[in-house]
């Protein structure tokens, strides 16, 4: 397996601490808002990555945080913590928020058929565990009291910035934007372990602490659940590419600190998922969900095949004319698929051959849209029989998770939207507005759904 290392910035050969054995932490989301198609991108290529590793034998055991505390509107310490935010604006409490946005998160997580890590933890649950790093870290130097707060002291360290080409310079207060002066640090690229008086003093969660009552930073989170679920080695960390700085080098600090030795050994990051004005975001109002998108009259899956279809370290451009594509490729290859006859003995030396090209390319850095390729030629291949190529596209389904051998089915959301739009329509003629009529026609055949006007009424189905 060949995989590209933030750390390095090449592509590197898998090898992991413990023969056969992986382990592997994604960064989870900050549930005070749904999460966007963007967010769930970077999901979607961690599910690759995990499946691709068991795939090839490995055994994986992955953990995620939920972030339900500490991570504050700006990566830097200051602004308001995100839940809070959430908070007044919803005129709930602080779990509540997090309940109701953890389900929503894991609603379309699943939709996009990702699968859950074998450890989900919240922030929330693992106090005792910063407090315990926080100490040690107080105590061999590495981090000092100011202000009331507990902060890390980053000039302890050779190489800070070992993740990124950041220079301290481009921290300094002004040059960029989010950086505000805090008196309290010593090195205004220090940030905060812990939290107990300060501009946060309203904040509802708070614990004891030997530093007073107060909460933990957004990064001390990942570090702590990392290692008292994983382990004091690491194999591969991810998260999406604004993750690399501050959040994944203020982890390399305080966890190499803390445990005096080389902590991860390979880092993932996944490029963003962009709209057209060119970033997507969560907290401007307008959240584009996949759970939207499935009440728009799309498939979830359209989404997941859309992202397939380009490298996990290439930026992506949403827009509805892509997922519409995506849509009617996917929808095709289904149908394809589904008119295979199995017929014949299953013949082992093409399926061994054709599983191999499909891993070959999943194992070169996770190349999605070539292992696409290899189903195509798969389809195409006249000497493979029927009975073999399915064999095959069940096991690579393990991967892309596409419900390949799936009929097109017309699920309850699909028929709420359908019904919706049919409704409309004969509103539409009602009113002699005939281009509206046409215009909705048009836009479920898109999604290739065709209505038929009957003397009973409007009937729908599937195009094959
Ligand atoms: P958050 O819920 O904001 O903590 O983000 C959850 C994950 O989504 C993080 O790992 C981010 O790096 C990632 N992320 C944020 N925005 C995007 C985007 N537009 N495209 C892809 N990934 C993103
Ligand atoms: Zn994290």
């Amino acid at each position: 397996m060949k995989i590209f290392n933030t750390l390095t910035r090449k592509v590197e050969d898998f090898i992991p601490y413990e023969e056969g054995k992986v382990k592997m932490y994604t960064c989870g989301p900050t549930v005070y808002h749904y999460a966007h198609i963007g967010n769930i991108r970077n999901y979607i290529g961690h599910d690759i990555l995990d499946k691709t590793l068991r795939a090839l034998g490995y055994e994986v055991t992955r953990a995620m945080n939920i972030t339900d505390v500490g991570h504050l509107t700006s990566d830097s310490d200051s602004g308001e913590d995100k839940m809070e935010v959430a908070k007044k604006r919803e005129h709930k409490t602080a779990m509540e928020i997090a309940d109701f946005y953890t389900k929503a998160f894991f609603k379309d997580f699943e939709k996009v058929n990702c699968k859950k890590p074998e450890i989900i933890s919240p922030a929330t649950s693992n106090i005792e565990m910063y407090i315990k790093m926080i100490k040690k870290l107080l105590k061999d130097g590495y981090a000092y009291e100011s202000g009331g707060n507990v902060y890390f002291d980053i000039s302890k360290l050779k190489d800070y910035y070992v993740l990124t080409n950041h220079q301290e310079d481009s921290m300094v207060v002004g040059a960029r934007e989010g950086v505000e002066e805090d008196n309290n640090k010593r090195n205004q690229a220090d940030f905060a372990l812990w939290f107990t008086i300060s501009k946060f003093e309203n904040h509802e969660l708070q614990w004891d602490s030997p530093w007073g009552k107060g909460y933990p930073g957004w990064h001390i989170e990942c570090s702590g659940i990392s290692i008292k679920y994983l382990g004091e080695n690491l194999d591969i960390h991810g998260g999406g590419v604004d993750n690399i700085f501050p959040h994944h080098t203020n982890e390399i600090a305080q966890s190499e600190a803390y445990l005096g030795h080389k902590w991860c050994n390979y880092w993932f990051h996944n490029e963003h998922l962009l709209d057209e004005s060119g970033k997507m975001s969560k907290s401007n109002g307008a959240i584009l969900t996949v759970s939207l998108l499935e009440e728009q009259g799309y498939d979830p899956l359209a989404f997941r095949f859309m992202c397939l279809n380009s490298h996990y370290r290439k930026q992506l451009v949403f827009s509805y004319e892509a997922l519409k594509q995506a849509q009617t490729t996917l929808n095709k290859l289904r149908n394809r698929i589904n008119n295979i006859n199995s017929d014949g003995e299953l013949d082992n030396e093409f399926y061994n051959n054709y599983n191999q090209r499909f891993l070959d390319e999943l194992s070169n850095d996770l190349n999605t849209a070539n292992a696409l390729t290899v189903l195509y030629e798969l389809l195409k291949d006249e000497k493979v029989n029927g009975t073999t190529k399915l064999k095959l596209i069940e096991k690579y389904d393990e991967i892309l998770s596409l419900n390949l051998i799936k009929k097109n089915e017309i699920d309850s959301t699909l028929q709420d939207y359908i019904e919706k739009k049919i409704q409309e329509r004969s509103e539409a003629k009602k009113n002699k507005d005939f281009a509206l009529a046409d215009q909705i026609r048009n836009e479920l055949l898109e999604k290739n759904i065709i209505i038929k006007d009957t003397r009973e009424g409007t009937t729908y189905e599937i195009k094959e």
